[in-house]
């Protein structure tokens, strides 16, 4: 490599202003992205004329789009072969056509679904509300990974996917889950491709998981709506937790315990919601989409 230009000071200062310009012109067309002035195809017209644009990262150009975050962009950018640090004037003819028709379905003709993360103690009835949702066709609900054993009332692929510990950290390494967690000493996990497809169908997307869990896909995707579901009295989550019949005594003790701790982290979520009666809290979830 030459050893770089030895500019004048005026040239050092007009090359300083010509970034600084570029610079505030790539936050300006994000700005008009972000506020749905801009499409992606204004965007990429833009970059064919303007060198400041053309410059701009794609990761950058599809985190502002509505709707679409960090985990998203990604999950799109993988799918598509386009490297993290590619810029709109690197995009092969394919990749702009191929990012094209996933707007048109998605952004625009499509809008993405909302994330509700459902969370709270064990023995609260987060199952049952989920059921409810399914039931309802107003959600999809995000089937998890674990490593626990199945209980007698349980189906592979339908309550969870009960897989090994081997192929849970499998998964983990090859960053398959949007997050996971351990539980009563099992591990469980979301797996991301999923809920990815089901929010760029448009389809609201439930998951029903614990708390730590609930936190991580509130820092990879702000706009998750965070709900705790709490139990109308302690004396009513321990007869729940008491009836459930299908844990060891010991198993129950050391559920009763986790619940105390999970109780507790009821203000770090955007809403609480009593369940007093299943059909209220259901129809509360619902309009929550709207
Ligand atoms: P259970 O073993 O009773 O089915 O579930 C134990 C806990 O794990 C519950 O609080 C349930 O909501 C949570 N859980 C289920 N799936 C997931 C998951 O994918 N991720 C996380 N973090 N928690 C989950």
């Amino acid at each position: 490599m030459g050893a770089p230009p030895i500019l004048t000071v005026e040239q050092r200062a007009a090359a300083l202003l010509k970034a600084s310009q570029s610079r505030r012109r790539r936050a300006d067309i994000k700005a008009k992205i972000k506020s749905g002035e801009f499409s992606i195809d204004t965007v990429l017209e833009i970059a064919a004329n303007e060198d400041a644009v053309a410059k701009m990262r794609v990761r950058e150009l599809l985190e502002a789009l509505s709707g679409v975050g960090k985990v998203r962009a990604s999950a799109l950018m993988q799918r598509l072969n386009i490297s993290p640090t590619r810029r709109i004037a690197g995009l092969g003819r394919h990749q702009i056509k191929e990012l094209r028709n996933e707007f048109m379905k998605s952004s625009h003709a499509i809008k993405p679904g909302k994330l509700l993360v459902l969370s709270g103690p064990g023995g609260v009835g987060k199952s049952t509300v989920a059921a409810r949702l399914r039931a309802s066709g107003d959600f999809w609900v995000s089937v998890s990974a674990t490593t626990r054993s199945p209980r007698s009332n349980e189906y592979d692929g339908v309550d969870y996917f009960f897989i090994s510990d081997e192929e849970f950290s499998r998964r983990v390494r090859g960053d398959e889950f949007l997050e996971w967690a351990e539980f009563a000493g099992s591990r469980y996990g979301t797996p991301s491709s999923a809920v990815e497809e089901a929010l760029l169908a448009g389809r609201n997307v439930l998951l029903e998981i614990e708390i730590d869990g609930a936190k991580q896909v509130k820092s990879h995707l702000p706009a998750s709506l965070l709900v705790f579901l709490e139990p109308p009295t302690w004396e009513e989550l321990i007869a729940r937790l008491e009836g459930r019949g299908t844990d060891t005594p010991e198993r129950r003790a050391e559920r009763l315990q986790l619940a105390q701790d999970e109780l507790a982290a009821a203000p770090f979520f955007d809403l609480v919601i009593v369940n007093d009666q299943v059909e209220r809290v259901v129809e509360q979830l619902i309009g929550l989409t709207s």
